[in-house]
């Protein structure tokens, strides 16, 4: 994947794949602990920027995270719209004026899910998707900090967003609809924290494969 260009198109369609193989597992998290609205809120959200392929690839990186992050704010609705929408504005907010690789990009990531932290009123520890997408920004900030090899940060970055995903199973949830059933959310991974996951590992698969 040598430039921008051919990128942005091959990511949000290694997104709609990933999302569509696990559309039924998915829809089923979010009737176990929400409303069973997740996968559809979400692929609406993809659909509209595969729609805009054609416009985002001649943009620069942070007009093409700010293009992403308000066209999922105004398409997605429920409350992943709004956060996943608040983590790519705010990205694009921080990788203004800069080139992105792995160290800035990594420092990017985590002020998008900061951002996140702050809009949802949330934190690691509480059930959705910040338990996968804390570890991920962490380790990729840890590994930029290391000089690790930028595939094998990739690859970390899978490996926290799996664990993370799958410690939101035996939490209680304090935050969003799940939190409205007490301990009977204990034992369902939240569906956020599935499907912020298999889009991390689905980016990450196709910039390994490059
Ligand atoms: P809604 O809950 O409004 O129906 P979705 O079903 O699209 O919206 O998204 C639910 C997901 O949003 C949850 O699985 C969880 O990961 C995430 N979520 C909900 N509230 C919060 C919050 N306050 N902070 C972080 N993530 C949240
Ligand atoms: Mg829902």
């Amino acid at each position: 994947m040598s430039n921008k260009a051919e990128s942005v198109a091959i990511l949000i369609n290694a997104l709609q794949l990933t999302i569509e193989t696990h559309q039924d597992e998915v829809a089923e998290l979010d009737r176990a602990i929400g409303d069973g609205d997740h996968v559809v809120n979400l692929q609406r959200g993809l659909n509209a920027l595969e729609a805009l392929s054609d416009e985002l690839i001649n943009l620069e990186w942070p007009p093409t995270f700010m293009k992403i992050g308000m066209t999922l704010m105004s398409t997605m609705g429920g409350a992943s719209g709004s956060l996943f929408g608040t983590l790519f504005i705010s990205m694009a907010k921080a990788a203004k004026d800069k080139q992105v690789d792995l160290a800035t990009f990594s420092a990017i990531f985590a002020q998008g899910v900061d951002s996140v932290k702050q809009r949802g009123k949330s934190d690691i520890g509480e059930k959705t998707m910040l338990d996968t997408l804390i570890p991920v920004a962490n380790s990729l900030l840890d590994d930029a900090r290391n000089n690790i090899e930028f595939n094998q940060a990739l690859e970390s970055a899978k490996q926290y967003a799996v664990s993370g995903m799958q410690s939101t199973k035996a939490l209680l949830a304090t935050k969003g609809r799940a939190s409205f059933l007490g301990e009977r959310a204990i034992g369902h991974i939240d569906p956020g924290a599935r499907t912020s996951q298999l889009m991390i590992c689905a980016i990450a698969d196709a910039l390994i494969k490059g």
